[in-house]
């Protein structure tokens, strides 16, 4: 067991009220590692190390090619430690160790993507018709705050801090209170990188601690936050207080709708995947999965047999296709769920705790059948390995049961039938639409929810807009006094 000191203003600290807190493995329960119990003086420090940052231009001023070159280079060093960054992952959120390693591929990725963009962030010359130049420059929006959650820490502490930087903000991360571990070791090289002290930080600590009193900061200029609805709802209310940007990436209800026409195979295999990849702690999930009547008894059978031949075990284990939970509290959370769903529908698979392993929070692959879309299974998200199978009949159906949800991140369609499959993607009200697959996501493409969902857009261009201002210049031409009195 050792500690790991959070990062503020170029130091590695511990936390001003000298508390640290214990990090889990969950597969085993034992604490890996205590991490400072960030606070709001903490808080406090990090905004003002960020706004020197800021303010004092050591990031805005560089250069759009240097602020590149250091995105590229911490990209090449992500890839240098690639094996023991995934190991640590895997260690700590309960992951696959074949899934971190692409996690870990992923985040490298979206650095070099923004670090390419950072040269890229154009303005405009307005059509204005007076004797005048008028243009639209684009700015950094200032400082930070990023909060993000546990289910891929360090794809997620990229996807806010890449587009940020690129764009010359100032950042201040708090990661989620479970996983931390990944972006401290990732710190430890932002100054050897060459990253000027103040330009990033790292908060470790808890929600109400060190997420809430960095969200209610005056001098966070934008709050960028992924996780739970409830979590969201609140930090929206906080921001208003002093009108910040925010962004919102929340939970999801996702349909995943396959058609009797859909090869049959490909399909059951994209309902699994779609609902069990990351032992289903992916918030656009296909947790509800809709079928169509004629061929929904034999896609039941066919997914609870291949569920059950799903292989669980230590995340470390290149076999291993569902690693634990990511902590008791989400157990706990997924297991009440599969209590509550054995009072609504029909159970088909799982169930209960994967007791074969010993200890560590394994829950089974779960699937429930005969699902009223009214259920507290099918509209509440779960963010676990349990699936909601609801039959339907004809495409209308399968549209008002998909769109029957205070969500909107994601949806899947399956069928051969291409006309069919663009009807069902134009209606559908959701941010994301994958037509024969579900999850793949790529770092060009942009990523964000309608509805409950949130609002805001991350990846591609979409990304680093929501880190610009635009500034509205207005040059006269001409020298001819106003003479308006
Ligand atoms: P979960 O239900 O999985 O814990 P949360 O939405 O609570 O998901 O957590 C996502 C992130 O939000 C974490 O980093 C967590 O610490 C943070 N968080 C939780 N509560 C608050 C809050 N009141 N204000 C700001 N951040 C919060
Ligand atoms: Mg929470």
């Amino acid at each position: 067991m050792y500690r790991v000191p959070m990062y503020i203003n170029g130091e590695f600290v511990e936390s001003t009220g000298n508390s640290w807190f214990p990090v889990f493995d969950p597969s085993t329960e034992d604490t890996i590692a205590e991490v400072p119990d960030g606070n709001a003086t903490d808080v406090e420090l990090a905004v003002k190390a960020a706004r020197q940052a800021f303010d004092g231009g050591d990031w805005p001023q560089a250069t759009a090619q240097h602020r590149g070159r250091l995105l590229f280079k911490l990209a090449d060093y992500i890839r240098q430690q690639s094996a023991q960054l995934s190991e640590l992952e895997s260690r700590n959120s309960g992951k696959p160790i074949t899934e971190a390693e692409f996690d870990v591929s992923d985040t490298a990725t979206c650095f070099e993507y923004y670090g390419g963009m950072a040269t890229k962030v154009l303005g405009h010359v307005n059509p204005v018709p007076d004797n005048a130049l008028s243009l639209s420059l684009r700015e950094p929006v200032g400082v930070t705050g990023q909060i993000i959650p546990w289910n891929y820490p360090l794809a997620m502490a990229a996807w806010k801090l890449a587009p940020a930087l690129a764009a010359g903000c100032c950042c201040v991360l708090k990661p989620a209170e479970q996983t931390p571990l990944t972006i401290l070791e990732l710190a430890k090289s932002f100054e050897e990188i060459g990253f000027p002290k103040g330009v990033i930080n790292i908060v470790t600590g808890f929600g109400e601690t060190a997420g809430a009193p960095l969200v209610a900061h005056p001098d966070v200029d934008k709050v960028a936050f992924t996780g739970s609805a409830a979590v969201g709802k609140l930090i929206l209310r906080s921001a208003a207080e002093s009108i910040k940007r925010v962004t919102l990436e929340l939970g999801g209800k996702s349909p995943n709708i396959f058609f009797a026409d859909s090869d049959f195979e490909a399909a059951v295999d994209g309902a699994l995947f779609g609902i069990f990849i990351n032992q289903g702690e992916v918030c656009s999930a296909g947790s509800r999965i809709l079928v169509e009547r004629s061929i929904y008894s034999k896609f039941v059978e066919a997914m609870a047999a291949k569920a059950k031949t799903i292989k669980l075990g230590p995340p470390l284990d290149r076999e291993t296709k569902m690693g634990p939970l990511v902590s008791r509290e989400q157990y706990d959370r997924v297991r009440s769920y599969q209590e509550i769903g054995k009072g609504e529908a029909k159970l088909v698979a799982g169930g209960g705790r994967f007791e074969s392993a010993a200890k560590g929070f394994y829950v089974e692959p779960t699937i429930f059948a005969d699902v009223d879309n009214r259920a507290q299974i099918a509209r509440e998200e779960i963010f676990g390995p349990v699936a909601a199978v609801i039959p339907f009949d004809g495409e209308s159906e399968a549209i008002r049961i998909a769109n029957d949800t205070p969500y909107g991140l994601a949806a899947a369609v399956w069928s051969r039938d291409i006309f069919r499959a663009l009807r069902v993607v134009k209606a559908v009200r959701a941010g994301v639409v994958w037509v024969n697959h579900m999850q793949p996501t790529y770092v060009e493409a942009p990523w964000g929810g309608y509805k409950q969902s949130g609002f805001g857009r991350e990846l591609g261009p979409w990304g680093i807009e929501e880190y610009l201002e635009t500034k509205q210049v207005h040059i006269n031409l001409s020298e001819q006094p106003i003479g308006w009195y």
